[in-house]
């Protein structure tokens, strides 16, 4: 690596984190296109990254809430003025523990949460807490039970190997509908576990982990002693893009993480941790470190929609509905290009999230020269390889797949859509 000083070049030598938080990473290049496509390149088809669509309605609440701020004396100023300490906001955080006692009975105080700059960092301080090297030498993995699984959590491990994944069973719905289960027996032979983790539902798949599953996680997770995290980035009761019902669940075993962005509020970087006394203590001493304080703007935008429930009927009505009609509309569209092929693909069974995880069966290419050939036409998704963290076993369906984002206008998702189309049969011939 190259440093400019003064017109002189000198070499940097990186430590082992230096070296490993700078290769090249999925995210990185998820996060890149994602970037170009928003502002200098808007001519690419986003088909990518996980960028919440811009919901008029939702967007019109925001707009009032920061006209709001302005007009009511000092909040403007203390809403930027303000250092909060690193637990969060003191009124948005018992705010919070309202909002779950009042909707959910969860028994939680504002000892149980933690305001975060994003959820994006919110697992990066989780897994190294409990994954990693142990004082006393031993070593311990973040479990995730469902692969494919996020692709942002693959590099978050400050040591190596930090994860573990199990191959998943496949259901098959119908000739081209299948679905993902967690393979439980295969799971419980898993040893040297710190955490286990899910995303619910799961980016990239549109997988809900049911209540069921959860459930015998919950217990697997206590019998080894561990904590279940479960990432609710699109999850209950925010912003709630979920097209089956599930009963969300709390206890002290359980860290529930949520984040505003996919609320519409992406930029304001915060998510919200409900997790136990100690670890809720933990978790703001390592924001301390690392970042000091929480962002405030999203705490004041979001306050009074969680004062009075109002955030509930505004994801429940708004929100899942406009994404649930997307996701259909992307379905059939797709359906509709791939007619008469004789082309083994299938998608996931979209039960939530913003994404179609697209299975091409005995794909005559890589999934990274299907998404080279997608880029070169202007359509940007993400190649499936990236999505099993921790996954050892050698799995044929890890380079068939792509990860294709719908939340974007229909004309554009319809165009990218077709292109795929074309280009999946392209390379079946
Ligand atoms: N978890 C999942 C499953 C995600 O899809 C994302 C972002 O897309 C995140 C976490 C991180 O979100 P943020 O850092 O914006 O809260």
């Amino acid at each position: 690596m190259l440093y400019f000083f003064q017109g002189s070049v000198v070499f940097m030598k990186l430590s082992a984190f230096g070296e490993k938080l700078t290769q090249k990473t999925g995210i990185l290049e998820l996060m890149d296109d994602l970037g170009r496509a928003m502002s200098t390149e808007q001519h690419l088809l986003m088909l990518g990254g996980g960028n919440p669509a811009h919901i008029l309605e939702v967007e019109k609440i925001w707009r009032k809430r920061w006209q709001e701020i302005l007009d009511n004396g000092d909040e403007l100023e203390r809403m930027l003025g303000n250092y909060t300490t690193p637990q969060g906001d003191a009124d948005f955080i018992n705010t919070i523990a309202g909002f779950f006692r009042r909707n959910y009975h969860w028994q939680v105080t504002e000892k149980n949460i933690t305001v975060l700059n994003g959820s994006q960092t919110t697992f990066y301080f989780l897994f190294n807490m409990f994954a990693g090297v142990y004082p006393d030498g031993t070593k311990k993995r973040t479990l995730l039970p469902l692969v494919p699984e996020y692709i942002g959590y693959a590099d978050q491990g400050i040591s190596k190997d930090m994860f573990v994944s199990v191959k998943p069973t496949i259901q098959f719905i119908d000739k081209h509908t299948f679905k993902y289960h967690i393979d439980f027996d295969n799971l419980y032979k898993v040893d040297a576990i710190g955490a286990i983790c899910v995303s619910r539902p799961t980016n990239p798949t549109g997988n809900v982990i049911t209540d069921a599953e959860i459930a015998q996680l919950h217990k697997f997770a206590k019998e080894r002693e561990v904590p279940l995290i479960i990432d609710n980035a699109y999850g209950s009761p925010f912003p709630n893009i979920l097209f089956t019902d599930i009963t969300p669940i709390w206890d002290e075993n359980i860290i529930y993480v949520l984040t505003l962005s996919k609320l519409g509020l992406p930029s304001v970087r915060t998510s919200v941790v409900i997790a136990n006394e100690e670890v809720t203590k933990k978790l703001t001493s390592i924001n301390a470190i690392a970042s000091l304080s929480t962002g405030t703007v999203g705490q004041h935008l979001v306050l009074p929609y969680l004062i009075n429930d109002e955030l509930m009927t505004i994801s429940q009505d708004i929100i899942r509905p406009f994404y649930h009609k997307k996701a259909e509309d992307a379905i059939a569209f797709f359906h509709q290009q791939m007619q008469n092929s004789t082309i083994p693909y299938f998608l996931h069974k979209s039960e939530g999230a913003l994404f179609l995880w697209l299975w091409c069966k005995d794909l005559p290419i890589s999934d990274y020269e299907l998404y080279q050939r997608l880029k070169e036409r202007g359509v940007i998704v993400v190649p499936g390889h990236y999505f099993y963290p921790g996954l050892q076993e050698e799995w044929q369906q890890k380079s068939e797949c792509l990860r294709i984002t719908y939340s974007q206008d229909e004309s554009m998702v319809h165009k990218g859509l077709a292109i795929i189309a074309e280009e999946v049969k392209k390379v079946y011939v």
